[in-house]
């Protein structure tokens, strides 16, 4: 029996329960680390927060809460029976129908059973001389394993805004991310929306049509596009998985492993009219099409970007009725696609109801406070029944600042990643052994279930070659940890979403110390990173050190 075996199987010293993983976080990441880890015969433990599996499907249930990407590539591939077996039933499929689908994963592969709700992981300490991580959950209980797996996903870590009084609003106040199980009745209420992220667009909308006043309160706009979601039909879903595993080479051949390509053609290159048609056909079609379907220019080049938010800018001006509101939608900071897009359904028309209010936060009126009947700005004091802070998350790193992770040394990965983070393909961490990172910083991302799904695989092939070989310890190479970060920021240098705040740059007002942009992730094309990281497995990991 080889070490890591070993360890799962000992008998647990009193206490302390012994793993050969724990895994922290139960949604999309950690519920297919679990399936794979336990393939390889590993006794494996989740902890995990909620009360249930779902991650981000499990928290956020917002009004409005669905996919931006097509339903039928957003599901996990590495069961054809489950493919087969179940059945979207929107293109973009709405929060309640996603979460039943994480849970039928769950029955049908029964992974409750290794699995510890309402347990959030407060710290992870790297024991060198055991070569063993003891991981301490909130209520105080220690587990310890051989390796530590973060499947804590990129959009977690909540943020409410800094803005003073908060705690004295007498009114119910929601983070979109800590949304109540059971629905909340707008009726006859005025509600306040703080924020206008893709969050914010997806749920103002559904909020405006029973509320009886809605105020949104907006700092900066934020571009967004059409969503054009529909009901999929049975004989569509039947033709759709039939070709599934087109569908999922095909992704798997793009950018950022969606269906959509971007056109070879540059903006600058194509006739006037004839890009003009070209963006009416992409505005009119469902998904992310408008944005990564668009002339390969528009992410890289200031004269083709400041054409398309001109058309998406007229798009607005044609859908608000009021043009000083429409103004006031239309961003001046940033350009299309510079965030990632934000897809609505009749966002722009809820700012034509007599029940809707835009309060422009920035250049109108300031918030000054939260107070117990609302919010006081400079103007006036706009009171409210409901509050909501729709004000975003702490991208990709927050989640990590959150547990107190400690590697060789002690030292802990905040302050190892305060300035950048330092991974080996966002696998592993530099000076953090036997930690894998499901979607962990400087990875490819895009597609989540499919990034999700390749890092799993990836991290998962590292542990059965250390089971074959006896293996008890995996860390970086200096000079490949070196060399991957490089090709990171190099890779994010083009690009013009480099050059704007948002979570995937790391800036974050709400949190201290976020006012620094980093380069969160891999950049490159998906196809590149499935070579790396496919030359890494076949050349037996040598980039990795192993003992
Ligand atoms: P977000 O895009 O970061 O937006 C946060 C909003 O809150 C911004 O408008 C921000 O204004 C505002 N804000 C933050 N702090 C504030 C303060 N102190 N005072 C006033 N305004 C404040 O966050 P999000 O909307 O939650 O979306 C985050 C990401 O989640 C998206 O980019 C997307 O990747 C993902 N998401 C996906 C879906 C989906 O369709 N599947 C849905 C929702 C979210 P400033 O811009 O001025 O800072």
């Amino acid at each position: 029996m080889n070490d890591v075996v070993a360890v799962a199987r000992r008998p647990r010293p009193t206490g302390t329960a012994e793993f050969g993983a724990i895994v922290i976080g139960a949604g999309i990441s950690g519920m297919f680390m679990l399936y794979r880890l336990r393939e390889l015969g590993m006794r494996v433990r989740v902890f995990e927060t909620g009360s249930d599996v779902g991650g981000t499907w499990y928290w956020n249930r917002y009004p409005g809460a669905r996919f931006d990407s097509e339903s039928w590539t957003y599901g996990y591939s590495f069961s054809k029976e489950l493919m087969q077996e179940w059945d979207w039933k929107e293109h973009f499929s709405p929060q309640p129908d996603t979460l039943e689908y994480l849970n039928r994963v769950a029955d049908k592969f029964d992974l409750r059973r290794d699995m510890q709700f309402d347990s959030t992981v407060t710290a992870a300490h790297w024991d060198d001389a055991a070569g063993l991580w003891t991981v301490t959950l909130e209520s105080g209980e220690q587990a310890r394993s051989r390796f530590l797996c973060t499947a804590v996903g990129i959009l977690s870590a909540h943020t409410l805004p800094a803005i003073p009084g908060r705690d004295r609003f007498r009114g119910p106040a929601y983070h979109p991310a800590r949304w109540p199980h059971t629905p909340v009745d707008f009726t006859g209420k005025c509600v306040g929306v703080i924020g206008t992220g893709a969050t914010a667009i997806q749920a103002i909308p559904e909020i405006a049509k029973s509320a009886k006043h809605l105020t949104v309160f907006q700092r900066r706009p934020n571009w967004a596009a059409p969503l054009h979601n529909s009901t999929i039909s049975k004989s569509e879903m039947d033709a759709i998985k039939a070709r599934y595993d087109q569908i999922y080479a095909h992704c798997a051949s793009t950018p950022m492993w969606f269906i959509h390509q971007a056109d070879p053609r540059k903006t600058v290159d194509v006739p006037p009219d004839e890009r003009e048609a070209f963006w009416e056909k992409l505005y009119a079609e469902p998904g992310f099409g408008i944005w990564l379907g668009n002339f390969r220019d528009i992410g890289v080049n200031e004269e083709a970007n400041a054409a398309i938010s001109e058309f998406i800018a007229k798009k607005i001006r044609q859908r608000v009725t009021d043009p000083a509101v429409a103004e006031k939608l239309i961003p001046k900071d940033h350009g299309f696609g510079t965030r990632r897009v934000p897809l609505e359904s009749g966002y722009f028309e809820a700012y034509n109801r007599a029940n809707v209010l835009l309060v422009d936060t920035l250049c109108d009126e300031p918030i000054e406070r939260i107070t117990p009947l609302g919010i006081k700005t400079s103007r006036r004091e706009h009171e409210l029944d409901i509050l909501i802070y729709a004000t975003g998350f702490d991208g990709v790193t927050g989640a990590f600042d959150r547990i107190d992770i400690r590697g060789t040394g002690a030292v802990q990965l905040k302050d190892a990643w305060a300035e950048s983070p330092r991974t080996y393909l966002g696998m592993l961490a530099e000076g953090f052994p036997n930690m894998l990172m499901v979607l962990g910083p400087h990875t490819a991302r895009g597609n989540i279930p499919q990034a999700v799904e390749h890092s799993v695989e990836f991290q998962a092939g590292i542990v059965r070659f250390m089971l074959e070989r006896g293996h008890v310890r995996v860390e970086t190479r200096p000079e490949h940890v070196a060399e991957w970060t490089e090709t990171v920021i190099k890779a994010a240098e083009p690009l013009l979403s480099s050059k704007v705040d948002s979570w995937q740059t790391g800036v974050n007002r709400n949190v201290e110390g976020r006012t620094v942009r980093r380069v969160l992730g891999y950049n490159g094309h998906g196809i590149h990173f499935r070579r790396k990281t496919d030359e890494v497995a076949k050349g037996g990991y040598k980039e990795f050190l192993f003992c």
